[in-house]
């Protein structure tokens, strides 16, 4: 199928392509194209402008300071899974990255633009959940930092509004003694999630300081899963104490399950401390 016409345009800026924005009510930016594009075609989206972002320089790359990484929302999912300094400082985002889809869709699509989607299949955003990442928005009133919580608002909804650009991710590099892992039951065709945990895990001495886990897949926004991470807190990091902690996973759910013909909400929730259990485990081995 062939999407509607649209009038297309080429942003140099972010400045530039939020006048585009303002000047073209309904107008979609477009990043790597790998959610938008589908949408067009099938109809499900028809704006009349669609503003392209893809050669925006400063949108792009990945940089260390103040304690965070800082990577551009244009940073494709392969540039993330090769980043030494993602690899060193956020090893559960590199690893997301690097399971994501096929390698078509890793040297396309964009970090920015996978959380704009946010389809609760997708992975990132429960890594960045899990991490504590940060999100920098520039829109009309100016430029705004957003915590992951806020970010993610509902079923493929964030805090993003018509006029605003996601500029940037923000993810705390984290300090020695700490690891973090992602793993996610993948759908077989597309490899999208369909139960991902992400865990990060602080531990001194073998005890845990400090635990944070996120699941996604199963309900419309990454779950934090506090029952875990009080559960963990200041436990040994064995192998029987995170298990043991991994079992409450589900009861951070709530009563809202995504479910499909694939995998229904139930059996989603029933396997989500298997994949908790393994990413605290790779977290907690990481973490030395
Ligand atoms: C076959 C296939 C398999 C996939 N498998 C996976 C998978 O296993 N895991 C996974 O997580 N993802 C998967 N994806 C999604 C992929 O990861 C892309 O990241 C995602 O499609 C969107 O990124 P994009 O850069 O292509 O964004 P686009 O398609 O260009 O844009 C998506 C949406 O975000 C908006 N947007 C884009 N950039 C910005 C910005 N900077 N600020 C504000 N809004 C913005 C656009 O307007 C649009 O609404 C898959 C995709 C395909 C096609």
């Amino acid at each position: 199928m062939f999407a509607a016409d649209f009038e297309y345009y080429r942003a140099g800026s972010v400045a530039e392509a939020r006048e585009l924005l303002a000047a073209h009510p309904g107008a979609k930016l477009l990043a790597g194209g790998h959610s938008l594009i589908p949408l067009l075609k099938l109809r499900l989206a028809a704006p009349a402008a669609v503003v392209d972002i893809g050669r925006i320089g400063e949108l792009h790359g990945i940089s260390n300071g103040g304690g965070a990484l800082h990577i551009g929302a244009l940073t494709t999912h392969a540039e993330i899974a090769a980043s030494a300094a993602v690899n060193a400082g956020a090893e559960a985002l590199a690893e997301a990255a690097s399971q994501i889809g096929d390698p078509a869709v890793r040297n396309r699509g964009t970090i920015g633009g996978n959380v704009a989607h946010a389809d609760p299949a997708s992975d990132l955003p429960t890594v960045l959940a899990a991490l504590g990442a940060t999100f920098t928005v520039s829109g009309p009133d100016g430029e705004r930092s957003l915590a992951a919580a806020d970010f993610f608002q509902g079923m493929m909804a964030t805090a993003l509004g018509e006029h605003d650009i996601l500029t940037a991710v923000n993810v705390p590099a984290a300090g020695s003694g700490s690891g973090s892992a992602y793993v996610k039951f993948s759908h077989p065709a597309s490899r999208y999630a369909v139960v991902g945990a992400a865990a990060a895990v602080t531990g001194a001495g073998g005890t845990c300081a400090g635990a944070s886990v996120a699941v996604g897949g199963a309900t419309a926004v990454p779950v934090r899963c506090a029952s875990v991470e009080a559960a963990l807190a200041g436990r040994a990091l064995s192998a029987d104490a995170i298990a043991a902690a991994a079992a409450a996973a589900g009861s951070d759910f709530g009563d809202d399950l995504l479910g499909d013909v694939f995998a229904s909400g139930e059996y989603r929730k029933a396997v989500a401390p298997v994949y908790v259990q393994r990413a605290l485990t790779a977290a907690a081995e990481r973490a030395g």
